[in-house]
């Protein structure tokens, strides 16, 4: 094996890319005709052929401030000069306890104390072994039982893929957690189709957790989860409804409520948190992505007070929760999420995306006499388009239109036969335009 050149390295051919094994990606169609990113600045990306490509997905749903923002990036450059790394367990550095009041002071209601991860799958996991340890230091260890939702998606961790609702990403994976059960989709085409914003139809399908209750009994259920609108399943925001309707439940039962936000947290929704937009509090959040604009791995679970005291009545000088990672709290991406907060505030990119919302509708909902399409669903400054899929070929239409797209100038992102679409919170109508026209394009020519 030889080393890439330097020159390789910046403009790389297909055989540069071989050792890199690509997550949820086809890697060998990939590798035949790679799309690879080298620069980015506000709305756009700058791809290895010098093209400029509007981003319409803020990357994976993180990049919320845009890209490659001066506060951000000084703010990282600062860090990695002054602390490098500091250990998390019996150590600290103040970055991170500002981080955490900073982003607690968003949350609504009582969620007041924050636990870092590195990920919103490790977050995921780290509000199921709160909630199940809650539970426990509580006297009521018999609850065990984790409760998610079809068309779920919490990551890739065990945890996660256990509460998790998509069979491609459970099947591969034996037996998974023993003691979940899984709410149904809050989704239904027929009721729902081309809905901006809450469907007015499913409330009550959070009656279903009182079947489960039924079933199992309460005394055996630690926690449901749930996300306040599905991004990675198509953008499916809850109806009308239907989150108060589940933390009534969880309250009528002693049932911890969480809502993963990783997706919807810092002003995707129009809000800091979902929670706020649906004015429901549950019991623990989770965040990431978003919390420093994608720019350093970061990812944690807020927790509400009475959830954090339950485990402060034990010996002092014994740790409460034996639970953290190398990583929690990270100088870099602790420092990049209050220059990200700082930017979200002084810019108003919440409040930003909360007004822009109905033009989004608009402008997105107007792809609907294009053919082929079976629903349009908006919320918040994101929007979920189902393609009528080829016969005997799921998926294929959706990434033939991805790919149509990028070539013509703009990223959306696809999963199976849905596009979605999230750009950053500084997007302005006149990108909006063209992103939703570089799209209607794409799907025009792939037919
Ligand atoms: N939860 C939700 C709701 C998500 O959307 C995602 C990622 N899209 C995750 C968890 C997992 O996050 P990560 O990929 O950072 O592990």
């Amino acid at each position: 094996m030889t080393a890439p050149s330097a020159r390789a390295a910046a403009n790389p051919t297909p055989n540069d890319l071989e050792s890199f094994w690509m997550p949820f990606t086809p890697n060998r169609a990939f590798k035949a005709a790679p799309r690879l990113i080298v620069g980015a600045e506000g709305l756009e990306y700058v791809t290895t052929d010098g093209r400029r490509v509007i981003d319409g997905t803020s990357g994976l749903w993180c990049c919320n401030a845009g890209h490659n923002r001066a506060p951000i990036v000084e703010a990282i450059r600062r860090q990695a000069g002054e602390l490098d790394y500091a250990p998390p367990f019996q150590f600290g550095h103040p970055k991170a306890f500002e981080a955490a009041s900073r982003i607690a002071a968003l949350a609504p209601g009582d969620l007041d104390h924050v636990f870092f991860a590195n990920s919103g799958s490790e977050a995921v996991d780290t509000a199921l072994k709160i909630a199940l340890a809650y539970q426990n230091v509580t006297g009521k260890g018999g609850r065990t039982r984790l409760i998610g939702r079809e068309r779920g998606y919490h990551g890739v961790g065990f945890g996660g893929i256990s509460v998790g609702g998509i069979v491609g990403n459970r099947k591969m994976y034996g037996t998974l957690l023993t003691g979940v059960d899984h709410l149904p989709t809050i989704y239904s085409r027929e009721q729902q189709a081309f809905t901006k914003g809450e469907p007015e139809w499913g409330a009550h399908l959070a009656d279903e957790l009182e079947r489960i209750v039924g079933l199992h009994d309460a005394s055996t259920i630690a926690a449901v989860i749930v996300e306040p609108m599905a991004g990675s399943t198509g953008v499916l925001p809850s109806p009308k409804g239907y989150l108060q309707k589940l933390r009534a439940i969880c309250d009528r039962y002693g049932i911890l409520l969480i809502f993963d936000e990783v997706i919807t947290g810092f002003g995707r929704l129009g809000f800091a948190f979902a929670a706020e937009r649906y004015g429901v509090v549950p019991d623990i959040l989770t965040f990431a992505k978003a919390v420093n604009s994608g720019t350093v791995p970061m990812g944690g679970a807020i927790v509400r007070k009475p959830v954090f005291d339950a485990f402060m009545q034990g010996p002092e000088g014994a740790i409460e929760l034996p639970h953290g990672y190398t990583y929690s709290g990270h100088p870099l991406a602790a420092a990049a999420a209050v220059a990200a907060l700082d930017l979200y505030r002084d810019e108003g990119l919440f409040e930003r995306a909360r007004a822009l919302e109905p033009r989004w509708a608009d402008a997105v909902m107007a792809l609907k006499s294009l053919p082929g399409i079976l629903d349009i669903r908006t919320v918040g400054l994101a929007a979920g388009i189902d393609l009528d899929p080829r016969p005997g070929a799921p998926g294929r239409r959706a990434y033939e239109v991805m790919v149509a797209a990028y070539e013509a100038g703009a990223m959306v992102r696809v999963t199976a036969d849905t596009i979605a679409l999230s750009p950053p919170l500084i997007v302005d109508d006149a990108t909006i335009g063209r992103l939703t026209g570089i799209l209607a394009g794409a799907i025009r020519k792939v037919g």
